[in-house]
């Protein structure tokens, strides 16, 4: 029984038009699903993707008006890698942000791979992560973008690459990650900030990564603010296979929930011990289960046990208006 690797990031905005801009028309990804957070319905839960959402392309956010900024702290998901095809691509993304004014870094080398980090308007930290470098054979498959994108094809982002998590105590997060999610360290370092150690599971590379920071000193935090990590999600192929993880989780006294029933797919929460909230999901069924695929995200979509209630849920909402990011270039 071996994880895919990661499924979904889920991250909090405290406002949905500001961030759809930035993640499609900046980004460059497909909003596949407008959704409501399905344990409070006045938030809207924003999905984008590739073409059709794959898992493993999804970046997805709760839209909690009222929440305050983030703070960085450790029990958190500190940094979230996308994937893009060449080193030449992220080049190509440094002048896009330039031009956009979105705050980065430069191109360094993390594990043998080049890396952009960047932050959206938030203060989410993001980077962009050239997955054509070094890979186990195999490897998880990239996205396919859409092709309605503004970002053309050759440097599109096609996923997920990696999550760097910030505990207090490195042993026992890497503990639960080796000897009951099936991981295996690729690496370990030391600065002078603290140790780190890069996690691969299933296929392994781009798209199967988890880095972990030591930090002992960082104040320990529960509260996500805006522009901050709720949860990562890793892959499952089936429900069998996700039955099987809850029990095995359950029965190695790991807190985890039941099986829930997202209607996209199915998913189980627990905290690791460094107290991040990490989520097993299905591949399937999928966004397009709902929608014709050419269409995905145009309407606010709901699964059938809150369709009843549409009409109060759409009143509740704020809607999502078009927020201009950057001046239009001046043409020459
Ligand atoms: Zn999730």
């Amino acid at each position: 029984m071996n994880l895919g690797g990661l499924h979904h990031v889920t991250a909090v905005t405290s406002n949905a038009s500001l961030n759809v801009a930035f993640y499609t028309e900046v980004l460059g990804l497909r909003l596949i699903k407008k959704s409501v957070n399905q344990d409070d319905v006045s938030a809207y839960h924003l999905f984008y993707g590739d073409e059709l959402g794959r898992a493993g392309t999804e970046m997805t956010f709760f839209d909690w008006e009222n929440a305050g900024p983030h703070l960085p702290g450790a029990g958190m998901v500190t940094a979230t890698a996308f994937r893009v095809p060449g080193r030449a691509a992220l080049a190509w993304w440094a002048r896009r942000f330039d031009a956009y004014h979105v705050s980065h870094g430069d191109i360094t080398e993390q594990g043998g791979r080049a890396v952009l980090p960047f932050q959206d308007p938030e203060g989410q930290r993001l980077e962009l992560v050239d997955d054509t470098g070094p890979a186990p054979a195999g490897g998880v498959a990239p996205g396919i973008p859409w092709a309605k994108s503004p970002v053309p094809a050759e440097y599109a982002i096609r996923g997920l690459a990696a999550v760097t998590l910030t505990v207090r105590d490195l042993a026992p997060s890497a503990a639960l990650l080796t000897q009951v999610l099936g991981f295996r360290q690729v690496a370990a370092e030391e600065d002078g900030s603290g140790r780190a150690a890069t996690f691969e599971v299933g296929p392994g590379g781009p798209g199967a990564l988890v880095r972990v920071l030591e930090r002992p000193d960082a104040p320990f935090r529960r509260q996500v603010g805006a522009g901050g990590v709720h949860h990562v999600a890793f892959r499952t192929p089936d429900p069998d296979e996700h039955a099987a993880w809850q029990e095995r989780l359950a029965r190695l006294g790991v807190g985890v929930t039941p099986v829930i029933d997202r209607y996209y797919f199915k998913s189980i929460y627990f905290r690791e011990p460094g107290g991040v909230l990490f989520e097993i999901a299905t591949d399937g069924p999928g966004f397009a289960t709902d929608e014709d695929p050419e269409h995905l995200g145009e309407r606010l979509a709901l699964p059938p046990f809150l369709e009843p209630h549409r009409a109060a849920i759409e009143a509740g909402l704020k809607p999502i208006v078009p927020v201009t990011l950057a001046p239009k270039p001046v043409a020459d």
